[in-house]
């Protein structure tokens, strides 16, 4: 499997970075995981498009991890030359969220309709799933498990295991270590945590940014998690604050502190193969 983190940043406006988005490619299918801001702009740096998608996983409901599913579910309509469904699967009210992304694109679905009626006559086709922790299915040629995690308020979230041809990848959104998100890592040959760094941003003294501590993986715990899951290779994304250029290191030896495997960070199209 090939894993692609095609946005790297946070619900904090990056120049350069976008928000949270992973293209995971398995043998011919192509999975993407969440859609924040710019994922179909870092979609075709990656070589790929919404059309090529076998199907979307959503983590959970917050705006950062699906800004730009609209943009998906357009991209993918327009550029369809048949009536083509696009499976997303979600937490419950996965199906709300996109009743009202293609409510807001209404008048233009009516235009396009209008512009093309020899070549387009169909309504964009959502197929929408939603997922409850131990649910298992398949996309195209990889396996999905859905397990449980900790990201209060916020509920449902869920995170994912992908297995393609003996290896196995966790994408486990955002949250606090516990005991179900180590039971998904088990043994898996990657792992793909959202972070924070505590230190950095106990430094702003605002307290709806504080809030923020409460309830996500800092780098440390990230890291502990791989550990006592005895995953392979551990991936962070999702960086708060952004990772500044020259601090990869200091990011890295946070997190190497605590696990001894591989561990990757980056910039947007970081890629690793597994
Ligand atoms: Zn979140
Ligand atoms: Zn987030």
């Amino acid at each position: 499997m090939e894993v692609i983190l095609l946005g790297t940043g946070s619900p904090m406006p990056d120049a350069k970075r976008g928000g949270p988005a992973t293209l995971v490619k398995a043998g011919a299918t192509q999975i993407l995981v969440d859609a924040g801001r710019a994922v179909v702009m870092r979609l075709t740096g990656a070589g790929s498009l919404p059309i090529f998608l076998s199907g979307v996983l959503i983590t959970h409901l917050h705006s950062d991890h699906l800004t730009d599913l609209n943009d998906v579910i357009t991209t993918h309509y327009v550029m369809s030359q048949a009536e083509t469904p696009l499976h997303i699967y979600g937490p419950p009210r996965t199906q709300e969220v996109v009743n009202g992304i293609l409510a807001s694109l209404a008048p233009d679905i009516s235009y396009r309709l209008a512009h093309h009626p020899d070549t387009l006559w169909w309504q964009p086709k959502i197929i929408v799933t939603e997922v409850t922790p131990g649910m298992t299915f398949t996309i195209g040629e990889a396996q999905i498990s859905v397990g449980e995690t900790n990201h209060a308020p916020v509920e449902p979230t869920v995170s994912y295991r992908i297995e393609h041809e003996g290896k196995s990848l966790v994408l486990g959104g955002d949250g606090i270590p516990c005991e179900t998100l180590d039971a998904i890592c088990k043994g898996a040959d990657a792992y793909v945590q959202t972070v924070i760094r505590e230190d950095l941003v106990s430094l702003v003294k605002n307290k709806r940014f504080l809030d923020i501590l409460d309830y996500h993986s800092t780098v440390e715990q990230a890291a502990q998690t791989a550990t006592r899951a005895g995953v392979k290779k551990l991936i962070l994304t999702h960086y708060v604050p952004s990772i500044q250029p020259g601090q990869e290191e200091e990011w890295r030896a946070l997190a190497a502190a605590h696990f001894a495997g591989e561990i990757l960070l980056g910039d947007d199209l970081t890629a690793t193969t597994i």
